[in-house]
C-alpha cells in the first residue's frame, strides 16, 4: 500500500483531502499539521495524525520518511483581510515548501503536489471589474499579490527546479477561491463566501440588521466548491506529463454584491448594506480560464455557486447556532 503525506491536514482543504483518500481505501495516509490535534477542522482515526512544524527541516524529514506521495497544503494564509496585513507571515510559508521539497526529495518521494493560488497572477490583468479570465500564461511578467502571491510564485518555480535538478516530479494547481463546509468562517482568516454567510447568519440570529461589504461590492470573483477542488487536485496529481502549473477554479463569475444577494436569498432575508471603502478588497476582477484543464481532463469544476453555498450556509449556521465561533471552528 502506498503511503501519502497530507501536509496541512488540520486545515480546510487538507481535511477534505484526507477524508477522500481514506474513502478511496487504497492508501496509508499520514496527516500532518502544526495545530494541536483538537483544533484540526476534521480528524480521522484511520490516518496517522502527527503534529509537526513543517517550517522546520527536521520535522519535514520526520513527515516525509517512508512516504511515496506528498500533498502540500500547509500554509500560513487567509482571506484578503489576512494576506494584506500579514505579508511577512505569508512569505515565511516559503520555509514549509522549501524544507518539505528537500526532505521529500531526500526521502525518495515519487511525486509532490503544491497548492498554489490565483494570487500569482499579474495584478495589471485584474484591474477592471470585468477583467478577462486568467490563463496560465498570465502569471508572467511577474506582478503577483504582494507577500502571499510572491511566495506562491517562488514556490511554484522551486517545484519545477526540484524536478529538473533532482528528478522528483511535481504537480502544481492554482486554486481560485475555495469554499465549503469545514472552512474558516470567523477569526480574521475567513474568505468572502464564509464571511458573508457568517454576517447574514449573525443577522438571522438577531445580532444585527446590517451587513458591511468591503469595497464597493463590484469586485468580481469566481468561487470553487471544495468537492470540485478535491476532485481536481487528485486528477492533477495523478496525471502524467503535466509539467506546468494549471488553473483549478470555477468560471462562474459573481460580484461581491451578487454573492450577498445569493446568501440573502438562501437565508430568506434582506439586510441594510454598508460599504467600507478602506477595507482590504483585493483586485477588481479575477476568475479562472479553464481552457487548459478542459483540454487535459475533459473536466472542470461544475458545482454551481448557488448549490455549493446552500450547504455551506447550512453548515456555518449549525456551527454558529450551537455556539461555535471565532477561532473555534471544528
Ligand atoms: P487552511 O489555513 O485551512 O489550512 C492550512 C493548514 O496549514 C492549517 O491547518 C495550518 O495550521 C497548517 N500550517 C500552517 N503552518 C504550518 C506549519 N509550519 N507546519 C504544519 N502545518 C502548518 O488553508 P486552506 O484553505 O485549506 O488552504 C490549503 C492550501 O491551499 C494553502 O496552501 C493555500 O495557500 C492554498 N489555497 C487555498 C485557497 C482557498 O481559497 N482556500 C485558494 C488558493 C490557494
Amino acid at each position: 500500500m502506498k503511503k501519502i503525506l497530507v501536509a496541512g491536514a488540520g486545515g480546510f482543504i487538507g481535511g477534505h483531502l484526507v477524508a477522500k483518500l481514506l474513502y478511496e481505501g487504497n492508501w496509508a495516509v499520514r496527516a500532518v499539521d502544526s495545530k494541536p490535534l483538537e483544533d484540526w477542522y476534521q480528524q480521522f482515526g484511520e490516518a496517522e495524525n502527527l503534529r509537526l512544524d513543517l517550517s522546520l527541516f527536521g520535522d519535514c524529514e520526520e513527515a516525509a520518511a517512508g512516504v511515496d506521495m506528498v500533498y502540500n497544503l500547509a500554509a500560513d494564509m487567509g482571506g484578503m483581510g489576512f494576506i494584506e496585513n500579514n505579508k511577512a507571515l505569508c512569505m515565511l510559508t516559503v520555509l514549509i515548501n522549501t524544507h518539505l521539497l528537500k526532505a521529500s526529495s531526500d526521502a525518495g518521494v515519487e511525486r509532490f503536489f503544491f497548492a498554489s493560488s490565483a494570487c500569482v497572477y499579474n495584478a495589471s490583468k485584474q484591474s477592471d471589474f470585468d477583467s478577462p479570465r486568467l490563463r496560465e500564461q498570465d502569471a508572467y511578467p511577474a506582478m503577483p499579490e504582494d507577500g502571499y502571491g510572491w511566495e506562491k510564485l517562488f514556490s511554484e518555480r522551486m517545484c519545477r527546479h526540484f524536478y529538473e535538478d533532482f528528478g522528483m516530479e511535481a504537480r502544481v494547481a492554482r486554486y481560485h477561491n475555495v469554499y465549503g463546509p469545514h472552512g474558516t468562517f470567523s477569526g480574521g482568516r475567513e474568505k468572502a463566501p464564509a464571511a458573508i454567510c457568517r454576517k447574514v447568519i449573525e443577522a438571522k440570529l438577531g445580532r444585527t440588521s446590517e451587513i458591511e461589504i468591503w469595497g464597493t461590492g463590484e469586485q468580481s470573483r469566481s468561487f470553487m466548491h471544495v468537492d470540485d477542488c478535491i476532485e481536481g487536485t487528485l486528477s492533477i496529481m495523478r496525471s502524467e506529463n503535466l509539467d506546468s502549473p494549471i488553473n483549478l477554479g470555477s468560471e462562474e463569475t459573481v460580484t461581491i454584491n451578487g454573492l450577498v444577494d445569493l446568501v440573502e436569498d438562501i437565508a430568506g432575508t434582506k439586510l441594510l448594506r454598508t460599504y467600507n471603502l478602506s477595507a482590504p478588497k483585493g483586485v477588481n476582477g479575477r476568475s479562472s480560464d479553464n481552457t487548459l484543464i478542459r483540454q487535459v481532463f475533459d473536466w472542470e469544476p461544475s458545482i454551481s455557486l448557488r448549490t455549493g453555498l446552500e450547504t455551506t450556509y447550512q453548515w456555518i449556521y449549525d456551527q454558529m447556532a450551537s455556539g461555535i465561533g471565532r477561532g473555534e471552528v471544528r
